[in-house]
């Protein structure tokens, strides 16, 4: 879903670690139901550099919790250059000597509840923000930061996540993409929701999230600006930005919801394949939401990216946006439903850390295994086999673990396919009754929260009545190729099923 990141990710867990060990509290300690048992007269303590996931442990930060992002931007694709004022709506949640926001652009001020804070850098990403006054558990802060940088030369180890394009740039990437363009707490345990608003050029388009709050507005100097606006809450990650030239579609869904499509304009002779794929996606959600349950967003729709922009897609909140590449051989709709599926499983409901991906992957793939089905292309049976016999014994592939797979392999093509296979093997061992049960109520429970396998794991033996301990140690976090349920089917290489093409070149995209 993502760009290689990590020689990065190595180099911050070790970094983060260090910090970790020193005593910094993590977010358990920062809970206002425990902060209630520390005395009133507590010294302020600074919130912690990170939330303490087990493969980003300095992604995010304690102490306190976002509402809401105001995002204001200009940006000037001929040089890269972003300028930007964003507004953070928290709430502290316990008394705070300071606190930390993820970011890298250059700063040249930070206003806490009016008062010019002090701030500095730590780390690689880390801004560390002093105010003049102390703050208390429960106060609400208004934070304001103003900044410059070319987010496109920002680099940490050699990497930047914004990606500069010949017409503009995208701001797609995963788990972290706001470091380059707004200041924020970066991680999916803390959801807002987001306004963003970005001058451009006349004659530049901006895409993002959600639905317009009002038409572009033309400005002084030639100048347009956009305005995006996300009312449920989502995980910084899934905010984004498309600039450049675009050719924007815009619908109503049939559920009645606003559908905004983009459609760069170098696609060339790759434009109708992305428009034949992008344009199902009314109906594509239409179809999920029988199976997983109401859609849990204000708008639909989808972007496809420049020739020059992401190797990848991603499922940037209420509008995917995919790289060039899943239209090379034509049309390809396996992408839209992953991507879609992901607005359930990822989006709405966001891994509690960064091990339970199979939560986001897996069943975002064994959505297309299920859209296959439905179009007569293939069963979910048919795709288990083949994937089964696809990769030998030997196969490094089956070293992965879909269920715990480590901060370098969370985009492993394990956690795609045998993350899909488990699904399968949990459907074979409740049956279809349960299993088309468990989706609707998994999203249902965890809608704009955060889940992690093992909670998955209740509900699914609770609505089944089954101990399913045995399939998901298999599946999810042993070694080695398992006997599946149905070895006598495999015993004999299938026949490909009409989807899997199609499906294998996306996950070569997806996957790294
Ligand atoms: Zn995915």
């Amino acid at each position: 879903m993502r760009r290689v990141f990590t020689a990065a990710i190595a180099v911050l867990t070790v970094t983060t670690a260090g910090t970790l060990v020193t005593g910094a509290p993590g977010r358990a300690d920062a809970r206002p139901g425990k902060s209630r048992t520390v005395p009133a007269s507590a010294a302020p303590r600074p919130g912690s550099p990170g939330l303490g996931d087990p493969y980003f442990p300095d992604y995010g930060n304690g102490g306190y919790d976002v509402d809401h992002y105001d995002v204001r931007l200009r940006y000037e694709p001929a040089s890269d250059r972003l300028t930007g004022t964003t507004t953070i709506l928290a709430t502290a949640t316990q008394d705070l000597s300071r606190f930390n926001l993820d970011f890298l652009l250059d700063v040249e001020s930070v206003r806490v509840n009016g008062w010019t804070a002090r701030f500095a850098r730590e780390g690689t990403h880390e801004l560390v923000v002093t105010a003049p006054r102390g703050i208390t558990n429960g106060q609400a802060m208004t934070v304001v930061v103003t900044y410059s940088g070319v987010p496109s030369e920002t680099l940490v180890d050699g990497y930047t996540g914004w990606t500069r394009t010949d017409d503009g740039a995208l701001a797609v990437n995963e788990p972290e993409s706001s470091w380059w363009w707004f200041p924020a707490n970066d991680h999916p345990l803390d959801k807002a929701t987001w306004d963003i608003s970005v001058s451009v050029p006349t004659g530049v388009e901006v895409v993002s999230n959600g639905v317009q709050p009002r038409a572009p507005l033309a400005e002084a100097g030639n100048r347009t600006r956009w305005s995006w606006r996300s009312t449920k809450p989502g995980a910084t990650y899934q905010a984004f930005l498309a600039i450049g030239q675009y050719d924007i579609v815009t619908d109503t869904a049939p559920n009645g919801q606003p559908v905004v499509n983009a459609y760069s304009t170098t696609l060339g002779e790759r434009g109708p394949a992305a428009r034949a794929s992008i344009e199902r996606t009314a109906e594509i959600v239409d179809w999920e939401s029988g199976i997983f349950g109401p859609y849990p967003f204000e708008a639909q729709g989808g972007v496809a990216g420049p020739v020059d922009g992401i190797g990848f897609a991603l499922e940037t909140q209420t509008r995917p946006v995919y790289g060039p590449g899943f239209w090379r051989r034509g049309s390809n709709t396996y992408v839209v439903v992953h991507e879609n599926a992901h607005q359930w499983f990822g989006d709405s409901v966001s891994v509690a850390d960064w091990s339970n991906i199979w939560l986001n992957e897996g069943f975002a793939s064994y959505a297309e295994w299920l859209w296959s089905e439905a179009q007569g292309e293939g069963t979910a049976q048919e795709l288990f086999d083949f994937t089964y016999a696809d990769y030998p014994a030997d196969d490094e592939f089956w070293q992965v673990l879909p269920g715990d797979p480590g901060a370098g392999a969370v985009f492993d093509g394990a956690v795609y396919d045998r993350g899909a296979m488990a699904l399968h093997q949990i459907r074979l061992a409740v049956g279809d009754d349960a299993f088309f049960r468990i989706l609707p109520a998994w999203t249902a429970e965890h809608r704009y929260g955060n889940g992690t396998i093992a909670q998955f794991q209740a509900l699914a033996e609770r609505i089944s009545g089954l101990d399913l301990d045995p399939v998901l140690t298999t599946w999810l976090f042993t070694a080695g190729r398992p006997t599946p349920a149905s070895a006598a089917r495999t015993a004999t290489v299938p026949a490909q099923p009409k989807s899997w093409t199609r499906i294998r070149e996306a996950h070569e995209l997806m996957t790294h």
